[in-house]
């Protein structure tokens, strides 16, 4: 048993207490990488930002979760190097699929686990959340649970069509199943893909898709029927046209590529919304940086020359996100 304390990381009470009550969200930022760890850390040091750091079904696969638990013990350890007296890093489990899965994380040094009932009946879903908060809290680990199905895909989880959140369910599956925060559909979605053409208009002016609305009116009754109850937003990348078009002008193949635009999700970051999670526009900045690289300079071959200005472009985007969308940033 390793407590996550033992690794100086942070549960996300405090946390999102303090966002909900500021106006602003929390970056859930997924990874994968060094490279990634790296960015994440060095640009929530720069804006002074908490930052949860969150690790999918697929990121244990690819990097495996031991070492990823590692990393986040590095993160906490780099952000003291690079100055930052006290650190807010929360270790995150995005998207776990039963209570043995929770468990096994928050005896090996997480934080907050996720466990993702969305796909099961209601009653299911509402038995395993309780499940797996009795558990978390007895360790002072936070759950966040979901209600309502995102559509696209991340990873591993995967929904034909979007089904959002129904208001009236709320605060039965909150109250009930004791989660701490409460991933809601309102039509934001999994991966690059998130809208079909059909579902978008065309900008006239660019050609560009213009993806249907974010359901504000969904988000607001949820927010009235648990007022301060902390809301996660799933898919929330906002696919940037640049690094789509730096992608498929060096050898890439990205078309209609559409996200959520910034201006909504800096609009949600002032609700009840405390919590938002961006994955794509990660890998967009590392690929169209890689890309770049390599159609410039065929010769080099070592890594290090084409994962520093991934890196480099990873963070600035990180920083963005942090300053102009979340309002995250001067919070420690
Ligand atoms: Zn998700």
């Amino acid at each position: 048993m390793t407590s996550y304390k033992e690794l100086g990381l942070v549960n996300t009470r405090e946390m999102f207490k303090k966002a909900v009550a500021g106006g602003y969200a929390i970056p859930a930022f997924n990874f994968n990488t060094l490279e990634q760890m790296q960015a994440i850390v060095q640009a929530a040091v720069e804006t002074k930002s908490p930052v949860i750091m969150q690790v999918s079904k697929g990121a244990r696969n690819y990097a495996n979760g031991t070492i990823l638990r590692y990393m986040a013990q590095g993160a906490v350890e780099y952000a003291k190097e690079l100055g930052c007296e006290n650190p807010q890093i929360v270790l995150h489990l995005d998207h776990g699929d039963s209570f043995e899965l929770c468990k096994d994380c928050i005896d090996n040094g997480f934080s907050s686990v996720m466990f993702d009932g969305s796909a099961l009946p209601y009653e299911e879903n509402i038995r395993i959340t309780k499940q797996v908060v009795e558990y978390a809290h007895a360790h002072d680990v936070t759950v966040e649970a979901e209600l309502g199905v995102l559509a696209g895909v991340e990873d591993e989880v995967q929904a034909e069509e979007s089904h959002y959140t129904k208001p009236e369910e709320v605060i039965d599956f909150a109250t009930r199943s004791g989660c701490d925060s409460l991933a809601i559909s309102i039509g934001t979605s999994h991966g690059a893909y998130k809208f079909t053409p059909e579902q978008c208009t065309r900008d006239p002016k660019t050609g560009r898709l213009v993806p249907p609305p974010l359901a504000f009116d969904i988000l607001h009754e949820i927010e009235k029927k648990l007022p301060g109850f902390p809301i996660v937003l799933h898919g929330s990348s906002s696919v940037p046209q640049e690094e789509v078009d730096t992608i498929n002008a060096h050898g890439g193949k990205l078309p209609d590529a559409v996200g959520i635009p910034e201006e909504q999700l800096r609009e949600a970051s002032k609700s009840a919304v405390c919590k938002i999670n961006i994955d794509s526009d990660s890998r967009l900045a590392m690929t169209a940086a890689i890309r770049k690289h390599f159609d410039e300079k065929p010769g080099d071959f070592d890594p290090r020359q084409y994962l520093k200005p991934a890196r480099e472009n990873m963070k600035k985007m990180y920083i963005h996100k942090i300053v102009e969308v979340l309002g995250s940033n001067d919070k420690l």
